[in-house]
């Protein structure tokens, strides 16, 4: 024996998105949700009706009882429609008003116990799948007052009545009758269980995303849009830790900063979405030719960091020689026959009581000598 089923069904998204029938996107999946609780309703008001029908045909109730049944169910389904299609649900916290309908259900059943207590506990079956679906929705507050709301109801029923409330099991069609009661009553709260765990995937699902967003957000924030390499904010705070670190291990940082000769000629020949592509090229090729535990950002304009962890003066100098010459024998000439790219680095080695200023002020002391010494070379601070 059935009553009011699903209480709720597809969680409300939160996301206001973009509009739809000029609502907003979330507004309109959550009448569309609303709507589908409510078909599911229908049905088992449908269910409860054909398990009184047998009832009825058995002889233990009047014909009158799973007709008014369903026609009470309806009804107050086709309310809390009007509500929901009017938007007068939206205007609440919970806008499946799942408090207002546990109490509407629940009226509904015990109003059909007084009037055919011989059938009684079939009414009283129903309360547990109210709860069952209203559970997966309700707030403690919202379920402290369900509870006390039904409590109220059910207690003086039986306290302060001496009304007989049974569920006859006399013939073999009563029999039938009390089984389907509670098999499909069971069987819907099980599709609760469904409809739960479904709501848990999601929740895992969005969960997911959102950590992926949230990656995505850190990453933005982290690099440099053209190149992808670090940027400014980040390379400075991973110079800050690298002297840190450095500093706790006794243990050499290289730094260098490195700077693309003649960049300027190079957007004035060949234009500055070709500058671009340099500048990302150039990148590329850094991180393809450094060591996993170097870091790599751009410092402004042509100009980039690579800091050099567990690097001495002479290995750093080294490491940028070979990034030197491999930017000068690229074969640029697929951005523009002819083009030629070099880089200038000045290199600098952690000194002890060293600020991160002063170490960058070497390093770009060093870069200009390299500069003014014909470019396409490594100095050492
Ligand atoms: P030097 O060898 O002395 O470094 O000469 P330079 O021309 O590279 O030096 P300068 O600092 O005069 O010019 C740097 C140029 O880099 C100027 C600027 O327009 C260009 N630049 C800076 N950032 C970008 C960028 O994101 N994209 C492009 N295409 N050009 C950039
Ligand atoms: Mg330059
Ligand atoms: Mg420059």
């Amino acid at each position: 024996m059935i009553g009011a089923a699903s209480l709720l069904e597809g969680q409300g998204s939160d996301g206001k998105v973009a509009l739809a029938n000029g609502m907003p996107l979330d507004m309109s999946r959550r009448v569309a949700h609303r709507r589908h609780t409510y078909g599911v309703q229908i049905v088992s008001y449908g269910l409860g009706a054909a398990v009184l029908l047998i009832y009825a045909y058995a002889g233990a109730i009047t014909i009158l009882i799973p007709s008014a049944f369903f026609v009470a169910g309806v009804s107050l389904i086709g309310l809390f429609a009007v509500l929901s299609e009017t938007h007068i649900n939206d205007r609440f916290e919970d806008h499946y008003l799942t408090v207002f309908q546990v109490a509407a259900h629940v009226m509904v059943q015990l109003g059909f116990l007084l009037a055919a207590p011989e059938i009684g506990y079939a009414f009283l079956n129903v309360l547990f799948l109210i709860f069952g679906v209203a559970a997966l929705r309700m707030t403690t507050r919202q379920a402290t007052i369900a509870w006390t709301l039904t409590a109220a109801g059910v207690a003086p029923i039986f306290l302060l009545t001496r009304i007989p409330i049974g569920l006859p099991v006399a013939t073999a069609t009563e029999r039938l009758a009390a089984a389907l009661c509670f098999v499909l009553t069971i069987g819907q709260c099980a599709f609760v269980g469904l409809y739960g765990d479904s709501l848990r995937k999601k929740l895992y699902r969005r969960g997911v995303e959102l950590g992926e967003a949230y990656r995505r957000i850190e990453e933005l924030a982290e690099l440099d849009e053209l190149t992808g390499s670090f940027n400014r904010r980040c390379i400075m705070r991973m110079l800050d830790d690298e002297i840190r670190r450095a500093r706790r291990t006794s243990s050499p940082c290289s730094i260098a900063l490195i700077d693309l000769d003649w960049f300027k000629r190079i957007n004035d020949a060949y234009g500055h979405p070709t500058g671009d592509e340099v500048l990302r090229t150039f990148a590329i090729t850094v991180f393809a030719n450094i060591r996993n535990i170097d870091r790599f950002g751009r410092y402004g304009g042509e100009e980039f960091l690579l800091i050099l962890p567990d690097a001495p003066d002479d290995t750093g100098a080294r490491i940028l020689d070979r990034l030197r010459a491999i930017i000068a024998e690229l074969d640029w000439s697929a951005f523009s026959p002819g083009m030629r790219v070099t880089i200038s680095a000045g290199v600098a080695t952690l000194q002890p009581d060293e600020t991160p200023d002063t170490f960058l002020a070497r390093a770009d002391s060093a870069l200009y000598a390299a500069k003014a010494r014909g470019r396409n070379r490594i100095a050492s601070a």
